[in-house]
């Protein structure tokens, strides 16, 4: 069965019924890039430009970037991609970017509260995504959102990133649905983006106010409770037809999850690039129609728990 899904990777995943998902890879290197293309990736969903910045001295400069983000595009050889503007913060920091500890840094300045401080590097990035945008198909995509200040100073800098000239015309810009705040409000974002992107993983987090990665804590943060997905289904459904909505948290790759997510009107999913060839095979099996009506049955289940028993028991159910 794996070796028939990684043969058929390569093409459109749709669903029995005719609903095609886009399926990106999450990719935080070059190499990795290369894998999800060799994987059958519809292009990327997330580029974490994290590991450009690590472990130095100085920020990598706008040429440095602009080689790194060209050899991604290659070797996605014309699918699109999306960059993600640098996320860290005060559990990840640089030594060129010192930062006062924090209480709690998953609520301090990370993510695009931190690149606001330091605007000169965002300016930089930006350049370098610009110049990227050049060659193919690209996306700019701003993490840790909150509220719609932010994307208006990220949009700003944009502009000033690409001048001279103006901001290139195929260069999509989006922001990441990671805090709640933005799943709520998602109508003051929609005339500034073109696409919403959720990340599971810290709107996992935020709604539960568990931290992710926490040991003790994992049963509690589950991307499938019911508030979760509501928020999922909120930003998808007010969002339909005005900009694209996908998820790129881990749960995206979650065979129990698919169906749901694609129900609730998610149109792009972005997953490891291990995970490519068996995403777009559970997409194949679906029927978008019983996704829409198992999704409406996940939203008034009582928890992750029984969300996970509806889904069985519709996969079990004969088609
Ligand atoms: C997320 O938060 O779901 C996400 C994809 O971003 P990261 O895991 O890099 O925080
Ligand atoms: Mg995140």
């Amino acid at each position: 069965e794996r070796a028939r899904d990684a043969a058929e990777a390569p093409r459109e995943a749709v669903t029995r019924d005719g609903r095609r998902v886009v399926v990106g890879a999450n990719v935080g290197s070059v190499a990795d890039a290369r894998a999800a293309a060799t994987a059958g990736a519809d292009g990327a969903g997330l580029v974490r430009t994290e590991i450009l910045f690590l472990d130095r001295d100085r920020p990598p400069t706008a040429e440095e970037q602009e080689r790194e983000y060209l050899a991604v595009l290659d070797a996605f050889a014309g699918r699109p991609v999306t960059i993600r503007t640098l996320d860290v913060g005060g559990d990840k920091p640089l030594r060129y970017l010192p930062q006062p500890p924090e209480a709690n840094p998953f609520l301090g300045v990370r993510g695009v509260r931190l690149s606001l401080t330091r605007p000169d590097l965002l300016r930089t990035q930006l350049a370098a995504v610009c110049r990227a945008a050049a060659r193919g198909p690209v996306r700019v995509m701003v993490p840790m959102v909150s509220v719609v200040e932010e994307v208006l100073a990220v949009r700003r800098l944009l502009t000033e990133a690409a001048a001279p000239g103006p901001v290139p015309a195929g260069l999509r810009v989006g922001v990441m649905v990671e805090v709640p705040a933005v799943a709520l409000n998602v109508e003051a974002f929609l005339p500034h983006v073109d696409f919403l992107s959720i990340g599971t993983n810290d709107l996992t987090q935020y709604t539960l106010a568990a931290e992710r990665g926490h040991p003790a804590l994992a049963a509690l943060a589950d991307p499938l409770d019911p508030a979760v997905l509501r928020l999922v289904g909120e930003t998808a459904s007010r969002a339909a037809g005005r900009a694209t909505v996908s998820v790129c948290g881990e749960v995206a790759a979650d065979p129990l999850a698919v169906p749901v997510l694609v129900g609730l009107g998610v149109q792009e999913l972005s997953v490891a690039p291990s995970a490519v060839a068996g995403t777009k095979a559970a997409v194949r099996r679906l029927d978008s129609g019983a996704c829409v009506e198992l999704a409406r049955r996940c939203l008034a289940a009582t928890g992750a728990a029984e969300v996970r028993a509806l889904v069985r028991a519709a996969q079990d159910a004969p088609p």
